[in-house]
């Protein structure tokens, strides 16, 4: 079973969560209730994937009590403003079919009013309509702007990380980490990029386990919450079964020498 993180506000969450980005509605029903049975309690949404129904059809058919299951949406950047954010929540919230998400990002560091975006993220939370606050591909150069304009420190921030971005993540990962700021690892797989590197297929037959599985270990064992997404029912299986090994010193070493600077989403330093 996964085992949770503690959060900097006195929450917890899942230690593993399942992604659905590029599930259509139909798709993300299935992967979310398929997910949800084999042992996954956090899901990972947001609005501008345009499956949030889906997601929550799929939390629905799954029937696992509401408060075991750890949700997050993510506020988009057309909606990043005090009171746009309120009417975004408010949007997600009735797609999804829910009451409250468990936790709510700002899906981007743009420019517009992010810290306005902010304010009404912890009035959200005030009000009960989301239980912790967060950011995503946010750089330490965001994360210190939003320390000097409030006293809430999100608890998570989620970002692209999988061994070809290691050196480029390694700093911000200790940023994160002095500032009791859960990183979450999206793309672990580089969206399958790396799953038939050599360095990753020779660490996968060393340890009897599959390169998805290593790469979702690294994340693990870096500190970080990976959040794999899959459609198919087996790899859903398959990136979830990573409790029962770890990875020596040479293997971390090895997967960490992988940095290439690769991404599979944009740099947020350069896409503001
Ligand atoms: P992942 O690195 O999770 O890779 C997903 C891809 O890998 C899919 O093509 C999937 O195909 C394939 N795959 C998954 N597991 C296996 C396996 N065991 N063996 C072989 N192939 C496999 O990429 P994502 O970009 O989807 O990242 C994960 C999640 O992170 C997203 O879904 C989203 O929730 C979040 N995210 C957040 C972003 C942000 O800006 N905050 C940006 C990007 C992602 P198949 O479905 O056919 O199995």
């Amino acid at each position: 079973m996964s085992e949770v993180v503690a959060l900097n506000d006195n929450g917890h969450m899942p230690s593993i969560g399942f992604g659905t980005w590029q599930l259509s509605d139909a798709e993300a029903r299935k992967a979310v209730s398929q997910a949800l049975k084999t042992g996954y309690r956090l899901i990972d949404t947001a609005m501008i994937y345009g499956n949030e129904a889906g997601v929550g059809q799929g939390i629905r058919d799954a029937s696992v009590a509401r408060e075991d299951i750890f949700v997050t949406t993510k506020l988009w950047d057309d909606d990043l403003g005090y009171d746009l954010a309120f009417t975004a929540l408010d949007q997600s919230l009735e797609k999804l079919g829910l009451k409250y998400v468990d936790l709510y990002l700002i899906h981007w560091p743009a420019a517009r009013q992010r810290l306005q975006a902010w304010d009404a993220l912890v009035e959200m939370q005030n009000q009960g309509k989301i239980k912790h606050t967060g950011v995503s591909n946010f750089t330490q150069r965001h994360l210190e702007e939003l320390r000097e304009h409030s006293d809430v420190v999100p608890v998570v921030n989620q970002i692209e990380f999988h061994p070809y971005l290691f050196e480029q993540q390694e700093a911000l990962l200790h940023y994160c980490d002095e500032q009791d700021i859960i990183v979450e690892a999206y793309s672990p797989l580089a969206q399958a990029d790396l799953l038939d590197d050599p360095v990753v297929e020779e660490i996968a037959e060393q340890t009897g386990k599959t390169p998805g599985q290593v790469l979702i270990r690294w994340a693990i064992e870096h500190g970080t919450v990976p959040i794999p997404k899959s459609g198919n029912p087996g790899r859903i299986a398959e990136n979830f079964d990573v409790f029962d090994f770890h990875l020596s010193d040479d293997a971390m070493d090895a997967l960490n020498g992988l940095s290439n600077g690769e991404r599979v989403t944009h740099d947020p330093e350069v896409h503001e």
